[in-house]
């Protein structure tokens, strides 16, 4: 049998199109290998996002078609983001691939490999057996003028709620105990099939898929995002109290150079009512720092509103000049010293926000789903449902003969900006 290996670059949603192709491939005519060096085909899933994402996609490719070039590979394919959008320059520049392919083409790897069809839901995971991500619905139809994504990956296109719920139980029936649902804007999913956003209605129907101890939410649009979301989340059982908001900037003419369709006023107002329905709400989002003519009192408006808002988690980003996006067209860039100054004024609030919500919790008990054994320190890592994998803080915890990828309670006797420390108090709790 011949050996494939697929490369994933970028985000979980692509990470979860690597899934797909995975469990495409895997059968009769070939095996998966993790290890490119050792592989016959090697399937290069890229991520077109920012500059850096570019690059380093490019050199991932570079290097598969090198091992071509030296006789240790057969093909290479080159699938996703950026081969989507690049194509023709592509074929151009780097002609020793055999194939391009866009985001979600698996019928053209299909075509290719010769393979037979199967459900598509049928994946292989990459991530640790007891959390996977869920993808709602591909592309998006929102108009920010900073983003290059809905020109990547195309239009919104929501999977049916049905096909979502079969998923949710494939996955619960191959041991994934926690689902994190993605998208490029969750707030949106059923628009183009039913008519309507019907996030809350998916929350209702996957809240009843047994096996599965915690769903989140990630990517919820603050524009489309409504109280019947919060309402949702609150009354649901397996929902972690946990939100995803991005807001990119706060400055009502900033926000509108942006096209997010949504003022400060209004964006307060939900992060009032959220805040009120659920008080043990984890709230996070991601800024933008440095986005073309921001002025040091818009960037400081900002800064007031985290300040006065403490999300419990943040990420900040420098703004990134997307190829052929309106915001990349704007003659007032900001330089790139300045907008990497204004991400570090912003990081270093989060981190004095962080370690001042991390010792508040030092003395009480969580519920944490273990993600791994550190052998060095002998310490487990886990998370608790204020953390979503990769991207939260961890707790790192002692105790006796536990297993990865269940649920014990613990109690947190320490705490950095980003991490906390405890010890385990009571045995597994959830099998
Ligand atoms: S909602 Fe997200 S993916 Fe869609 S255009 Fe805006 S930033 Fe890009």
């Amino acid at each position: 049998m011949k050996k494939v290996s697929v490369v994933t670059m970028g985000c979980s949603k692509n990470l979860v199109d690597s899934e797909v192709i995975l469990g495409i491939v895997k059968g009769e005519k070939y095996e998966i290998t993790e290890n490119a060096y050792d592989s016959d085909i090697i399937i290069v899933n890229t991520c077109g996002f920012i500059e850096a994402a570019k690059e380093e996609s490019i050199d991932a490719i570079l290097e598969a078609t090198a091992l071509k070039n030296k006789g240790k590979v057969e093909k290479v394919i080159v699938a996703g983001c950026l081969s989507g959008r690049y194509k023709a320059e592509l074929q151009k520049e780097i002609p020793e691939v055999d194939i391009f392919l866009g985001p979600q083409d698996y019928k053209g790897i299909q075509d290719y490999l010769d393979l037979p069809e199967r459900p598509f839901y049928k994946r292989i995971l990459t991530t640790p057996s007891h959390f996977a991500y869920l993808k709602i619905s591909e592309g998006c139809s929102n108009p920010c003028t900073f983003c290059a994504i809905p020109k990547m990956r195309g239009n919104h296109i929501s999977k049916p709620m049905e096909e979502v719920i079969v998923e949710a139980e494939f996955l619960a029936s191959q041991g994934v105990k926690e689902i994190i649902l993605i998208a490029q804007d969750s707030t949106m999913y059923g628009l183009d099939l039913y008519g309507k956003m019907i996030l809350p209605d998916l929350i209702k129907n996957l809240d009843k898929v047994h096996g599965i101890e915690w769903f989140r939410t990630m990517y919820t649009y603050p524009a489309f995002y409504t109280d019947e979301v919060t309402l949702a989340i609150a009354e649901s059982e397996k929902f972690t109290k946990y939100i995803d908001f991005p807001l990119q900037h706060v400055n009502d003419r900033i926000l509108k150079l942006m096209q997010r369709n949504i003022t400060k006023d209004e964006i307060h107002k939900k992060i009032t009512k959220m805040r009120s329905v659920m008080p043990e709400l984890t709230l996070r989002t991601t800024v933008i720092t440095g986005f073309p003519t921001e002025t040091e009192d818009e960037f400081l408006e900002m800064l007031d509103f985290i300040e006065e808002q403490k999300f419990e988690r943040l990420g900040a980003f420098a703004y990134s000049i997307e190829d052929k996006t309106k915001a990349g067209k704007m003659k007032e860039q900001i330089s790139d010293e300045l907008k990497e100054e204004r991400r570090s004024r912003v990081m270093e609030l989060q981190t004095e926000i962080s370690f001042a919500k991390n010792v508040a919790m030092i003395g009480k008990e969580f519920k944490v789903l273990i993600d791994s054994f550190d052998a060095q320190s002998q310490n487990y890592v886990g998370r608790t449902f204020r953390d979503a994998p990769e991207i939260d803080n961890e707790v790192f915890f002692t105790g006796k003969n536990l297993k990865v990828g269940e649920f014990y309670e613990v109690k947190i006797n320490d705490a950095t900006e980003f991490d906390l420390y405890g010890e385990v108090v009571q045995a597994k709790i959830f099998t």
